[in-house]
C-alpha cells in the first residue's frame, strides 16, 4: 500500500497548529494537519469562542471565534491537507521518516510539529449535592452560545481568569450576574480583577456552592455555605449555573505513540529551537515546555517559525532562510 508523504505533519489543530500549517506553507513544504476535533481552533474554538482576547499582538481586541476564523483564512490560502475528526494513535519512527498512524489511516512525513496542547480536555465538575439533575440544562461549563444567558440571571463559579472573564462577558448580555469564589481574593489579571470590581456583577465570597435545588419557574436554587462557617448558608435563585473550575485534560492518545518522548509533567521539553530529544519532531504552542514558558497563544506564535525554520534547514540545507514574508523591494 502507498501512504501520502509529508515534509512536515502537524498534530493538532488549534491557534498554534493552525499557524504552523500557514507558516509551514509560506515555507513551501508539503504539510498536513491532524485535528481529532470537527473543526480547527483548539481550546479557543472548543472552550472560549465568545471571550473577548486582549493579548494577541495586532488586534485591540478579538472574539475567540474571530481569532480563529481569522487564521483558518490565512490557512486556506496554503495547499496543505486538513485532516478533520481524526486522531493520531501513533507514530513510529522508522529511519529518516516517520509513520503516522491515525482512527482513519496510515501517512508518513519528514518531520513532525507536535501541537496538541494539553490533550482532550473535560471541565472540572461541580462537586454539589443535585448537580447531576441540572447538568447541561441550567447548569453548564462552557459559555460556547452566549445567547442562552440573554436577560437570565446568571450565577458564575470560579475565581480565576475565565471565571472573571466570563462574569464580565455575561454582564452585557444576562439580566444579572453573580460570581461566586470560595476565597475573598481572585486569581485574575489584576486590569481583569480591577473592571470586576466596577462593573455591575454581585460579588458572593468566601462561599462554596453545597447543593442545587429545583425552584420555581424552571430556576434553580443554589445553596453556598460560607467557608470555614457551619452554619452560615446564602439561597440564591438563578436561570442559569456557569461553572468554571478549570479543566482537566488528557493525553493519552500521545502517551500511547511508540515514541521516546522527554517529558515534564505531561508537556515535551524542548529545545531552543523547539526540537524535542528525537530529531525532526519538534514540539508548539501549550505542548512545549522549557524554561520560563508561558501557556498563551503569543508564546506559540512565536515558536511556530523557529520550529518551521529549523526542520526545513534540516530538510533541505541548500535552501535559503527568509526572515521576512514579504519583501519590500521589486529587485
Ligand atoms: C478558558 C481559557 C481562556 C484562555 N484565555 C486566553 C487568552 O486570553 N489569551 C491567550 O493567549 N491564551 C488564552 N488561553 C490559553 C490558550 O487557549 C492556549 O494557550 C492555546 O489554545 C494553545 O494553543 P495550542 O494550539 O497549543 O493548543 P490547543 O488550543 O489545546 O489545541 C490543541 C489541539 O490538538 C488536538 N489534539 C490533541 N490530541 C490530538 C491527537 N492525538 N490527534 C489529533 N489532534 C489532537 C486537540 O483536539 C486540539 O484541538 C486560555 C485558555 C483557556 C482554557
Amino acid at each position: 500500500m502507498t501512504y501520502s508523504t509529508y515534509d512536515i505533519t502537524i498534530i493538532g489543530g488549534g491557534p498554534v497548529g493552525i499557524f504552523a500549517g500557514l507558516y509551514a506553507g509560506l515555507r513551501d513544504a508539503k504539510f498536513q494537519i491532524i485535528e481529532s476535533l470537527s473543526e480547527l481552533g483548539g481550546q479557543v474554538n472548543a472552550l472560549y469562542p465568545e471571550k473577548t482576547l486582549l493579548d494577541i499582538p495586532g488586534q485591540a481586541a478579538i472574539k475567540g471565534r474571530n481569532l480563529v476564523s481569522n487564521l483558518q483564512s490565512q490557512l486556506d490560502t496554503m495547499n496543505g491537507d486538513i485532516k478533520l475528526n481524526e486522531t493520531v494513535t501513533d507514530v513510529v519512527k522508522d529511519e529518516n521518516m516517520f509513520n503516522i498512524t491515525t482512527n482513519k489511516g496510515n501517512s508518513k512525513s519528514k518531520a513532525i510539529i507536535i501541537a496538541v496542547g494539553n490533550g482532550a480536555f473535560n471541565p472540572r465538575k461541580l462537586m454539589a449535592d443535585g448537580a447531576d439533575d441540572f447538568e447541561g440544562k441550567q447548569l453548564v461549563y462552557t459559555a460556547k452560545d452566549i445567547q442562552q444567558f440573554k436577560d437570565k440571571t446568571v450565577l458564575v463559579a470560579g475565581g480565576g481568569d475565565s471565571a472573571i472573564d466570563q462574569a464580565l462577558m455575561l454582564e452585557k448580555t444576562a439580566k444579572k450576574v453573580y460570581l461566586l469564589h470560595r476565597r475573598n481574593e481572585f486569581r485574575g489579571l489584576e486590569h481583569m480583577v480591577d473592571l470586576l470590581k466596577k462593573s455591575s456583577v454581585e460579588l458572593i465570597t468566601p462561599y462554596l456552592i453545597k447543593q442545587l435545588k429545583a425552584a420555581d419557574n424552571d430556576q434553580v436554587t443554589v445553596v453556598a455555605k460560607k467557608m470555614k462557617t457551619d452554619d452560615d448558608f446564602k439561597n440564591i435563585n438563578v436561570d442559569k449555573i456557569l461553572v468554571n473550575y478549570g479543566f482537566i485534560s488528557n493525553n493519552k492518545d500521545m502517551e500511547g505513540w511508540n515514541l521516546d518522548l522527554e517529558k515534564d509533567h505531561h508537556v515535551t521539553k524542548v529545545n531552543p529551537t523547539l526540537e524535542t530529544n528525537i530529531h525532526n519532531i519538534y514540539s508548539v504552542g501549550d505542548q512545549a515546555k522549557y524554561n520560563g514558558k508561558q501557556t498563551i497563544i503569543a508564546t506559540g506564535f512565536g515558536e511556530v517559525p523557529i520550529a518551521v525554520n529549523a526542520i526545513m534547514n534540516d530538510l533541505y540545507p541548500d535552501n535559503h532562510t527568509p526572515i521576512h514574508s514579504t519583501q519590500l523591494t521589486n529587485n
